[in-house]
């Protein structure tokens, strides 16, 4: 029965010095300014009365001056580092240890402090030199629950607030001395940047450096291969505007009396036409290709396409290359018209069977 009042005793001293110590900066640096503020909390009829009467009665109150200035010491490690997430001040506390090899940073959160779980919600390993890390999760009995490869900000509850510019915005995370120290050493393209920000940063650098290493070496035999391939032929393009096309016209002008001449749009010549009608069929007398009569006045822009292949023969094989054109002509001004060639995929075949194909996307060439 003693030894329970003894306890809950103690732990109502430590609950008063830490609530002390959050509130009141001066107590902080000051034992026996501590020590008046504890006994004036919790034994507030002592406490008007003189010094030398307070010291005698203290250890018969249960209170002992030690007790009060270990708690003191203490304060500053873990016990503050919960008080402040309860504060709600940070969104996150974390704790840094740098491990044979590696670091590992322990993130732990205000809601499951506050249920006094100790356990972290996630356990980042880092390993530095190798611009890696791989992030345990944990669940509340602090049991694995899975293992993540996501950076730190897109791990659920950690909140880092705005990121670009660290000095202006408030710090979302609580560390230590020790745990920012380890984490400045991450390499970063901001040294400004500190904690669980800094580390993002690293992240990033990581993420960016490995793509930009699988970026070259996609282009390598990319590379490599587009060398073997000849230039086109000079007349290709016009092959491609004279053979591929789906639609040639024959454009006139319309006149009452029926028109005599006609535009050729595959032969570029003025022909023979007689009694047009707009938009049917007819054959080019001179090139001999089939057309529709387009008339000036009713249609004043067309538009057409094609597709076409060339087949060249590289170094052990052959490349055959696809295009597609497209042709836009303003029959009120053939000389407005666009022709647009467009190659859009090469596939490399070797004698040795094998075969590798290319495509020219919109944005970025890929190879399957
Ligand atoms: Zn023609």
């Amino acid at each position: 029965m003693k030894i329970n009042q003894r306890e809950i005793k103690k732990r109502e001293i430590k609950k008063t010095v830490y609530k002390i110590l959050q509130e009141d900066e001066y107590a902080r640096a000051n034992d026996g300014y501590l020590i008046m503020r504890v006994v004036q909390e919790l034994e507030p009829d002592l406490a008007g009365t003189a010094f030398v009467n307070v010291m005698n009665n203290l250890s018969f109150k249960g209170i002992s001056c030690e007790t009060i200035t270990r708690k003191r010491r203490n304060w500053k490690t873990w016990e503050y580092e919960e008080y402040t997430v309860k504060e709600q001040k940070y969104a996150q506390l974390i704790r840094v240890q740098n491990l044979k090899g590696y670091v590992k940073v322990a993130v732990f959160f205000p809601a499951w402090l506050n249920k006094g779980i100790k356990t972290p919600r996630y356990e980042i390993f880092i390993n530095v030199p190798g611009h890696e890390w791989i992030t345990r999760e944990l669940k509340e009995n602090g049991t694995e629950f899975c293992w993540r490869g996501a950076m730190v900000s897109n791990l659920s509850n950690v909140y880092l607030g705005y990121y670009w510019d660290s000095q202006n915005y408030p710090e979302t995370t609580y560390a230590n001395q020790d745990a920012r120290r380890t984490l400045s050493r991450l390499d970063c393209n901001n040294n400004k940047l500190s904690k669980l920000r800094r580390l993002k940063a690293w992240q990033q650098a990581a993420l960016d450096k490995k793509t930009e290493l699988k970026e070259k070496k996609e282009q390598e035999p990319w590379d490599k291969d587009m060398a073997m391939v000849p230039k086109e032929p000079n007349s290709f393009k016009e092959w491609m505007r004279k053979d591929t096309i789906k639609e040639y016209y024959i454009i006139y002008e319309y006149a009452k009396k029926g028109q005599t001449e006609g535009f050729c749009t595959r032969c570029q010549r003025v022909v023979p036409i007689s009694h047009p009608k707009h938009r049917t069929s007819t054959k080019c007398p001179a090139c001999k290709v089939k057309a529709l009569y387009i008339s000036k006045g009713k249609q004043k822009n067309l538009r057409t396409e094609g597709e076409g292949r060339l087949i060249q023969s590289i170094k052990d094989g052959i490349v055959i290359r696809a295009y597609i054109c497209r042709w836009t002509i303003a029959t009120n001004n053939i000389n407005k018209s666009n022709f647009y060639i467009h190659e859009y995929e090469r596939i490399l075949i070797f004698n040795d069977g094998s075969s590798k194909r290319y495509y020219y996307g919109s944005d970025r060439k890929s190879v399957v």
